[in-house]
């Protein structure tokens, strides 16, 4: 393989969920101590990182199309590194189907990111697919300037193997950081200008450690600590399990101040025929009782679930109490995708595939009901007054945006900065935002 110059400019493109954004941001950040700089808007990277998600269908296919597009009307190409959960299902295989790319790293294992693209430059293909979690954040450079807003990984991988998921498969086994780590990482994003910070895992809730005594704790007792820096403002969570909430992290939510009143919750269908053949492990009435028991202690709580329609074999009846649980729960948001077949899983060998058509009509009716119930969540906030941090200007004059306690995107004018929390009251609603007066 012919050698190229080492890599001066670098940009990391992520696609898929907030972990992925996470270690976009650590890969970005492990490239600058490396001496590379971000490429500028419109700038020409000598390196491309493209930080895959292997969640939805097509998804390996657009890889290659978006390698595709990287060469340049000269016909050469950026130096290409394939990154993320694609790159980890895929592996080499990557390398024989697109000879332009030249590293192709997995999620456990981009703190070796630096040495693989010199090895790159100097010729040689780089892949590396090992599980080692621990090592990749021991080996990452501490985390320096952040936005008002910040992620933390506490938690990786996941042993729950729904039937649909690659997750387990791409993510491996499940890890929790450890806490003097976690409580680290967070005092330099708080120092660093984060006044909200996101815990983040494929099963966060499942995240257990020892605190600095020695003691057990779960993510209840790991946010109580982190709440106590009088610096971070806010606490948030995702994604939970509902088996793995536990009653301290209920508890949580009605007596730590700073823990916002906000909880994705996936429950992915209502059908317990269904949740079974997913292997969720927990029924429909079972979540309803523990949502019942979170709002007794948060009563106030937005509440945002994830769903699958045409999952293999859902009869017609069999999403209709899907919709009933929409009806019975009142999401404030949610995220809902059609079936799709990943390779591996359990469930793409499963018989009775729903036709496409069928699926469409499901989601549009799903997706009807889950806005309609968006919107009025939102218009039960107006006249509300309360709190919101403030993350960047918007588009008009004088306009800035932020997000409530209860995660709904609010724009106001006035007199306001950027990681500032303000008093505003919430005056009119639409679906996805809701406009604000500053008091
Ligand atoms: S709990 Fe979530 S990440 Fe784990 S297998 Fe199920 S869907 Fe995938």
């Amino acid at each position: 393989m012919a050698t190229t110059p080492a890599p001066k400019t670098f940009r990391v493109k992520s696609f898929g969920c907030q972990m992925n954004v996470y270690d976009g941001e650590r890969m970005s950040e492990l490239l600058a101590a490396d001496g590379m700089s971000p490429a500028l808007e419109g700038e020409d990277a000598d390196l491309v990182v493209l930080n895959t998600c292997h969640i939805r269908e097509k998804a390996t296919e657009k890889v290659y199309s978006d390698i595709g597009r990287l060469r340049r009307e000269d016909g050469s190409a950026p130096l290409i590194a394939v990154a993320g959960c694609v790159a980890q299902a895929e592996g080499e295989e990557i390398m024989s189907r697109a000879p332009s790319v030249k590293v192709v790293v997995g999620p456990q294992s981009y703190h070796r990111l630096p040495e693989m693209v010199a090895d790159a430059a100097a010729g040689k293909r780089a892949t590396e697919t090992d599980m080692p979690a621990e090592a990749k954040f021991a080996a990452l450079p501490k985390r320096r300037k952040s936005a008002p807003t910040a992620f933390l990984t506490v938690q990786e991988g996941c042993d729950k193997f729904c039937t649909y998921c690659v997750v387990p498969y791409t993510r491996g086994a499940e890890i929790s950081r450890p806490f003097a780590d976690l409580v680290e990482e967070a005092k330099l994003l708080v120092a660093g200008g984060a006044r909200e910070i996101t815990l983040l895992g494929q099963n966060v809730n499942a995240w257990t450690g020892e605190d600095d005594k020695g003691r057990s704790i779960g993510l209840d007792g790991l946010a109580r600590v982190l709440a106590a820096d009088p610096d971070l403002k806010r606490i948030r969570y995702t994604t939970s399990h509902p088996n793995d909430m536990t009653d301290g992290l209920i508890a949580a939510h009605g007596e730590l101040e700073k823990l916002m009143p906000f909880l994705h919750l996936p429950v992915q269908a209502g059908s317990d025929r269904v949740l079974k053949a997913m292997n969720r492990s927990h029924t429909a009435d079972s979540y309803l009782k523990l949502l019942e028991r979170i709002r007794a202690a948060r009563p106030d709580i937005a509440l945002s679930g994830d769903f699958i329609v045409g999952f293999p074999g859902e009869t017609t009846s069999e999403f209709e109490e899907t919709l009933h649980l929409v009806d019975a729960v009142g999401y404030a948001q949610a995220f809902s995708f059609k079936y799709s077949a990943r390779p591996g899983t359990p469930a793409a060998t499963m018989p009775d595939h729903v036709p496409a058509v069928v699926m469409d009509e499901r989601l549009q009716r799903l997706q009807a009901a889950l806005n309609r119930d968006q919107l009025a969540f939102n218009q039960a906030s107006v006249r509300k007054t309360c709190e919101v941090l403030v993350e960047r200007k918007g588009k008009h004059p004088g306009q800035w945006l932020g997000k409530s306690p209860w995660l709904q995107s609010v724009h106001f004018t006035g007199e306001a900065e950027i990681g500032q929390i303000v008093t505003v009251k919430l005056v009119e609603a639409g679906p996805n935002s809701i406009a604000g007066q500053l008091v």
